[in-house]
């Protein structure tokens, strides 16, 4: 079978990181082309400053991964889309709930796929976390996700922006694992944002979720954490408790504690081929969908300035 021929948009941070590691691992895929307005891709692979060039000028791709902030990204996927491409989508998968039911019902007029990616449910942990907790009742749950934000998004002005969504960028990443391993759905009770006085988002926020059986699930999201971070989930059953931490990556259950390879973007490029091959899409958006209520339903109390 000929590979797909892929075309990365948005060379930055994570397309440097994951993307072009994983595309070029993984036999399904070549590398076709980059487009970037400022960074260039790989030597030897053809770049273009901005996606229109690439359609006009560049060698033919199938299938692009929009790595870009959230914010641009809905035009982006809407010209691959009508271009007849399949589009994979970084998280979150789009800066609104609306635009990403808008990609979703043009992919399937189309007939290409939409795969809006959650790479934490790639985690080594998550799906043997998922299997146990099928079998067990959950009590309650708890979410604490502390980070450096100097540390982790350094001169990143879109994450502080409207649709940049601040603190849940990282918080996201939990949701989605937790949207993934819960048995039950979960739904928002109430939140505290907090936003700098000199930001359009949030830098903490404290959140009551809780299961349709009447679980709570309570999350601590705060980017101001310095030393040890923290990005862990702990779920409280009738068989004792389990706790994914790392990020995912090492799952703590009675029976022991296990840690696996870290295979997230392999794991990611692997079901993207899978969908393609098989004339699917998979476009979950369950995980934006409480951020967005959190912004729905939230108070909000303004704190200090942060600077960077
Ligand atoms: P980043 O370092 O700021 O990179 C984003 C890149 O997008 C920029 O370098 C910019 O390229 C490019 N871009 C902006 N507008 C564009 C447009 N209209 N067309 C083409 N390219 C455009 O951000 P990042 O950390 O890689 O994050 C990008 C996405 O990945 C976010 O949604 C984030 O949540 C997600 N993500 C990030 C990480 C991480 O560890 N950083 C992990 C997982 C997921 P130029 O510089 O060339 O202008």
């Amino acid at each position: 079978m000929d590979p797909i021929r892929i075309a990365i948009v948005g060379i930055g941070k994570i397309a440097r990181d994951q993307h072009i590691p994983a595309i070029n691992g993984n036999a399904a895929f070549s590398l076709a082309a980059t487009v970037s307005p400022h960074n260039k891709g790989p030597e030897g692979i053809p770049h273009f400053d901005t996606l229109d060039d690439l359609i006009a000028h560049g060698p033919a791709v199938d299938a692009v991964a929009l790595c870009t902030p959230p914010q641009v990204r809905y035009d982006l996927a809407a010209l691959a889309l009508a271009k007849g491409m399949h589009v994979f989508l970084e998280k979150p998968p789009g800066a609104t709930l609306a635009e990403v039911a808008a990609l979703e019902s043009r992919a399937e007029k189309v007939g290409v796929t939409l795969f809006a990616s959650w790479h934490s449910r790639f985690a080594a942990g998550v799906s043997p976390a998922r299997a146990w907790l099928a079998e067990r009742t959950v009590s309650s749950a708890s979410i604490v996700w502390r980070e450096d934000v100097r540390v982790w998004h350094p001169g990143q002005a879109w994450i502080w922006e409207p649709g940049g969504l601040g603190v849940f960028d990282p918080g996201i990443n939990a949701l989605s694992i937790v949207t993934h391993i819960l048995p039950r759905p979960i739904f928002l009770q109430s939140a505290t944002l907090e936003i700098p006085a000199n930001r359009a988002a949030p830098i903490a926020a404290d959140i009551q979720f809780r299961d349709t059986a009447g679980a709570p699930i309570h999350m601590d999201l705060d980017w101001r954490q310095t030393g040890p971070q923290s990005w862990d989930i702990i779920v409280e059953t009738d068989a004792g408790t389990l706790k994914l931490s790392q990020g995912g990556a090492v799952l703590a259950l009675p029976s022991g504690t296990q840690r696996n390879e870290d295979l997230e973007y392999p794991g990611l490029y692997a079901r993207f081929a899978n969908l393609i091959r098989g004339g699917r899409s998979d476009a979950d958006i369950a995980p934006l969908r409480l951020v967005a209520d959190a912004f729905l339903r939230g108070n909000r109390q303004m704190v200090d300035a942060f600077h960077d």
